[in-house]
């Protein structure tokens, strides 16, 4: 397939414009579910045919996500079935133990890396915040040279109370309180990134999370990337690519990068907390940060990716994302420009549960690919799953394309064994 695209660009911004056109064929194939599904038994896929199939009916995710809830809060034991269904799919176990089968699994079965995700949200106790930084630390002891998992990741939220960081964004005096407990997250972030420094190999991620909380997280990851990225990327921040204003931010890190001699590592993801951001802009009346529609942010989150490919001498790349497109893209510049495939300064990230036909052969095509294990107690990760089920409800074509390969490879196993 060839495709032509034209490439629009935000006024005032100057990038470099010899690949306005850009030629695009695909140099990976997607489409072959033998390898795709390679970690997967049949059980497995009967099932998450089942899932996406539900799932993909948004009437029943949301009738299934208030009746979860009830049960839940009235002390109902519906662990057991959230565990047999939607956690199986989308998360790697309980504990970082429990994951280890999983993490096997995906590298052994396909050179897929992992990446232990802590996904328990919504908490905001300090204890819960001491407690996510002795997980991270456990992780970091866990990752250190074990190949499967090159890098950590973690929500600024659970390291610190949303609170703080919208006032740290807002420039708004803190009080002697929560001056100590800014201090507090400080020392969070220092004492994972360190600890991720410390080892050879382990790199660690920051997420990106709500706009207005944002600025105070780039502060914090620009201190650490300064600290701590001296000798080799360490830490990366995520760059939200629905975000009009992001190129900007790219640039600007690209110059910091390179004016205190320090590698910059940037997962560029396009965003996900999108209509949150619009109703508040709309209630609140600001120009909403979110591009105008979804081929905006499309345009957006591939010259993103291009920008920083093309300052390698700066940037490492971690590009999340289940968008075919984007990722066909990024392994076609990745040839055009004659970078090798397993070059450690690119990465390509998917979701565990999710798009396993791009993870698998990416990996299988030589590129560093990693997924995002999601691990944590059932009753506590509920609304990391609710909102894995809500985001395939919504982005109802994937749905039908996971569903498509599922039964594909199910029709070429029955094949296979006739
Ligand atoms: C490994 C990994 C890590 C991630 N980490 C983060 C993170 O730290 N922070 C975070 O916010 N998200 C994160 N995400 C989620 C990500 O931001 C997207 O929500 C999700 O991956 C879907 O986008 P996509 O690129 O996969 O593809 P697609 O399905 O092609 O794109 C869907 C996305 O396009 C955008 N979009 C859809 N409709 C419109 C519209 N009308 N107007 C404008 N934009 C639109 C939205 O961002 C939507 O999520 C991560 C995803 C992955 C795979």
């Amino acid at each position: 397939m060839l495709l032509f695209m034209n490439v629009t660009l935000p006024a005032g911004l100057d990038l470099p414009r010899n690949n306005f056109k850009l030629a695009m064929q695909n140099t990976v194939n997607f489409e072959n579910t033998q390898i795709a599904f390679s970690s997967k038994s049949t059980t497995q896929l009967k099932k998450a045919e089942w899932l996406f199939s539900v799932v993909k009916k948004a009437w029943l995710t949301n009738l299934a996500k208030s009746t979860t809830n009830f049960l839940l809060r009235i002390g109902f034991p519906i662990e057991p079935i959230l565990k047999y269904t939607v956690f199986e799919q989308f998360c790697g176990g309980e504990t970082i133990t429990q994951c280890e089968s999983t993490v096997n699994s995906l590298f052994q079965n396909g050179g897929v890396h992992s990446i232990l995700d802590y996904s328990i949200e919504g908490k905001e106790t300090e204890n819960f915040f001491d407690g996510t930084l002795e997980t991270m630390l456990k992780i970091c002891e866990y990752g250190d040279g074990s190949p499967e998992v090159p890098f950590l990741v973690f929500k600024p939220t659970g390291m610190g109370r949303f609170k703080i960081y919208e006032k740290v964004s807002n420039q708004t005096d803190l009080n002697p309180d929560e001056v100590l407990e800014w201090k507090r997250i400080q020392n969070r972030f220092d004492r994972i990134c360190g600890a991720v420094a410390q080892t050879k190999f382990l790199k660690i991620m920051v997420d990106a999370e709500e706009s207005w909380i944002q600025d105070a997280i780039d502060t914090l990851v620009e201190e650490m990337t300064m600290k701590y990225n001296t000798e080799r990327t360490v830490v990366f921040n995520t760059v939200q690519m629905y975000r009009w204003d992001r190129l900007f931010y790219l640039q600007k890190i690209y110059s910091f990068g390179k004016k205190n001699a320090i590698r910059v590592g940037v997962k560029l993801v396009r965003g996900a907390y999108m209509e949150k951001e619009r109703e508040r802009a709309l209630e609140k009346g600001y120009t909403s940060p979110i591009c105008e529609d979804k081929r905006a942010t499309d345009i957006n989150f591939d010259e993103g990716v291009r920008y920083c490919l093309e300052h390698l001498d700066v940037f490492d790349i971690f590009a999340g994302s289940h968008n075919e497109m984007s990722c066909q893209k990024l392994s076609q510049s990745l040839k055009e420009e004659g970078i090798s495939k397993n070059d450690g300064r690119i990465w390509f990230g998917q979701l565990y549960g999710m798009s396993d036909h791009i993870s698998f052969n990416l990996a299988n095509n030589g590129y560093n690919t990693a997924k995002y294990v999601p691990f944590g107690p059932v009753k506590e990760v509920v609304p990391y799953l609710f909102r894995r089920a809500e985001e395939n409800t919504s982005v109802g074509s994937q749905t039908s394309r996971e569903l498509f390969f599922i039964k594909k490879e199910l029709l070429r196993r029955k094949n296979e064994k006739n």
